[in-house]
């Protein structure tokens, strides 16, 4: 899989290629992440990427022709074809709630361009012609969409075969079908007692059909409205 980002940041995601776990995660899995700075393809002068909003008001607006730009170059195809080549996702607080459903439907492309906003965030047209879709990661507002296509691309890549270490850790974790979208159970580790707190007797039981049973009930208590889960 190629994600993609167009960012004012670009270096932010070293920091995801260079940890050593996420870049063998990301090797294993066949990820190859590249960032994209609005400012290298902009062709207006002095490195502008964006404007006054019409209508006054405060801060600015990504321009259309800038990211048109970027695009056009960065793919080499006029600007609103790209997304019917690939998934052209823009990260805004308004979009669609990103969810693990989501990240597996991402999960599944062979490529994804993320636009990360900036100041007020963009035009208008930049969601209507040039990208496919609208996600947001939550219902607060960021200063930048960096850390949401971090977000993003950290979950995405959990999703990819090869990406963790154990097969199974992805299958059955918080939210996964396997789990009808409940939050997992919770894990307990050695000691199996600490100051009085003890691990639940059924996990050092052995007995694995009980204990499937046992984690099936907790994940389903936490999934439960007001669980706090
Ligand atoms: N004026 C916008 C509003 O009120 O909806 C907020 C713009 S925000 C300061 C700047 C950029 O951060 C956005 O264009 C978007 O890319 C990113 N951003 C902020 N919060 C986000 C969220 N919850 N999910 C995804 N992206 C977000």
């Amino acid at each position: 899989m190629q994600i993609d980002v167009f960012t004012l940041f670009p270096e932010w995601f070293d920091w995801m290629r260079r940890p050593r776990h996420l870049a063998n995660a990301a090797e294993h899995a066949g990820l190859e992440l590249r960032a994209f700075s609005y400012r290298d393809y902009t062709p207006l002068s002095a490195g502008q990427v964006d404007d006054a909003p019409y209508g006054g008001g405060a801060g600015m607006v990504l321009r259309v022709d800038v990211i048109a730009e970027g695009l056009q170059r960065v793919y080499g195809l006029p600007a609103a074809d790209v997304r019917r080549r690939r998934r052209v996702v823009v990260l805004t607080p308004r979009g669609r709630m990103f969810t693990d459903r989501v990240a597996r439907e991402l999960a599944e492309l062979p490529e994804l361009t993320l636009l990360c906003g900036r100041y007020e965030g963009f035009d208008e047209r930049i969601v209507e012609h040039l990208a496919t879709d609208a996600v947001s990661i939550g219902r607060y507002v960021l200063a930048g969409g960096e850390l949401a296509a971090m977000v993003v691309c950290d979950a995405v890549l959990r999703k990819l075969p090869g990406a963790l270490g154990h097969a199974d850790s992805a299958i059955e974790e918080s939210f996964s079908e396997a789990l009808d979208g409940a939050p997992e159970y919770p894990h307990y580790t050695r000691p199996a007692s600490y100051r009085g707190w003890d691990v639940p007797e059924i996990l050092l039981s052995g007995h694995h059909e009980r204990i499937r049973e046992w984690r099936r009930e907790r994940s389903e208590e936490r999934g439960r409205p007001g669980s706090g889960g």
